[in-house]
């Protein structure tokens, strides 16, 4: 496998051709933060991480603009040169370590009933195809644009994005402790007062973090430094991490541990949009996330709660749910549908598969999306009911990539492809 560093458009244009003439296949990657095989290249690896200028913001009315960024920026690095000219994303995932084109390419999506996922803030792309062709994409394109803002790396590689941004804003964010019951018996009045709700429910508790953050007009006060460091530093990482570990080795405390879980209760702060929305996470992990309708929320998660229970299975990582808007990209996992995300995570080194398979039924049972860029299991035949626009983005697929430049294993699985 050879590693190619782009550092502009022409160097993925020569990458892509010298492919075509050798027979060989491409992948692109952005930072390698999916926990699927979706980057995993066979014959050419294409790193973007050098193609990463960010362009000035072109306002185009009072209260929104657009800018234009190469495709391998790091979303972290957006986040900063857009606050410099008082501009920031709508909305953001939960860390920004990843490359804008990987972020969107897998539909990834932070919280927010009235927005979208990150690919719903994207006004044009340019992409370079399975011929070695360059194509400007704009929303008016239709179909096309359709496929391209959520393309899973399968239709070519991303040189250029542009991007509807918003002035800078700051959000105050309110982390409190609740009964998981109490939180899914009011669950729609919790999304719909909050610009961004979330919660974490504690397996093997009856309790949950939910996190509320609402744009204020009023200025930052950000955690003191040092109640900082306590609360971000050392209990979500240090201490949790510590946690996990020993649930690792010893299983059968999991349960009591969860009791435990490092939390200093009430937690309130305000700051600008992207510092609070986006967070350091270094405990290692593996995740599974489905998104299911978001009225079926409320039904996913008693009946992760319940099957846990019965199974018996020690659960030391909190499972997160997270809402957003309906869009119409074909395969983003909110098309057509405003949507709840179910995540579950395991600690690296702890066995995964009958947990996340167990989950994996429950949300298939409700029409559940898997996350393009986390661990599931399904194949073509289960995929294709659920997205409507399915066929339309193969076919689109097959026009853009003839030859399977960009086919790896996982979109071989995925889209049911035999060459
Ligand atoms: C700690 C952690 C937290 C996360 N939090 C969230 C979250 O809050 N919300 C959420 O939805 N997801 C989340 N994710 C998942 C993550 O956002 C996605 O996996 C994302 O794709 C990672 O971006 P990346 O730049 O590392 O992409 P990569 O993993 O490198 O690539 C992902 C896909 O994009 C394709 N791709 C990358 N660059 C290009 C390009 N220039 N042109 C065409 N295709 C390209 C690749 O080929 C591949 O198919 C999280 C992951 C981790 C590890």
């Amino acid at each position: 496998m050879s590693w190619k560093i782009a550092r502009s458009a022409d160097d993925v244009r020569e990458t892509v051709t010298e492919a075509i003439r050798d027979g060989r296949r491409v992948k692109a990657v952005g930072f390698g933060h999916s926990f699927t095989a979706t980057a995993v290249a066979k014959d050419v690896l294409v790193d973007l991480r050098r193609l990463d200028r960010v362009g000035r913001v072109e306002r185009i009315d009072e209260s929104s603009g657009e800018v234009e960024v190469e495709g391998g920026v790091a979303i972290a690095d957006l986040n900063e040169a857009l606050a410099l000219q008082g501009w920031a994303l709508a909305n953001l995932g939960d860390v920004a370590y990843q490359s804008i084109s990987g972020a969107i390419s897998t539909s990834t999506h932070g919280t927010g009933v009235r927005l979208t996922g990150i690919a719903g803030q994207v006004r044009g792309l340019s992409l370079i195809d399975g011929t070695g062709a360059e194509h400007r994409i704009q929303r008016s394109d239709g179909d096309l644009f359709r496929a391209a803002a959520v393309g899973l790396g399968s239709l070519g590689i991303i040189t250029s994005v542009r991007l509807g941004v918003v002035p800078a804003f700051v959000l105050s964010a309110v982390e409190t402790p609740m009964r998981l019951d109490a939180v899914l018996s009011n669950l729609d009045e919790h999304v719909a007062e909050n610009d961004h709700f979330e919660f974490f429910w504690i397996p093997h508790t009856g309790w949950a973090i939910t996190k509320r953050n609402n744009r204020t007009p009023d200025p930052a006060s950000p955690i003191p430094r040092l109640r900082e460091w306590w609360q971000k530093s050392f209990l979500e990482n240090t201490a949790f991490g510590a946690v996990c570990r020993v649930g690792r080795a010893a299983p059968g405390l999991i349960p009591r541990l969860a009791t435990a879980l490092p939390s200093s209760g009430r937690v309130a702060y305000s700051n600008a949009s992207h510092k609070v929305f986006a967070s350091a996470r270094r405990v290692r992990f593996v995740e599974m996330e489905y998104a299911v309708p978001r009225a079926a929320c409320t039904e996913a998660v008693v009946a992760v709660r319940k099957m846990i229970d019965e199974k018996g299975l020690r659960i030391s990582f909190p499972v997160e749910v997270r809402f957003t808007a309906a869009d119409d990209l074909f395969l983003s996992t909110a098309n057509g549908r405003e949507s709840a995300y179910i995540a579950v995570h395991m600690y690296k080194g702890t066995p995964f598969e009958s947990y996340f398979r167990e989950v994996e039924a429950i949300m298939r049972g409700l029409g559940g999306r898997p996350h393009w860029g986390k661990m599931h299991f399904m194949g073509a035949a289960e995929l294709e009911p659920l997205y409507p626009g399915w066929n339309s983005f193969l076919g689109i697929r097959r026009g853009l990539d003839p030859q399977g430049l960009f086919v790896n294993d996982y979109l071989r699985r995925i889209f049911g492809l035999t060459e």
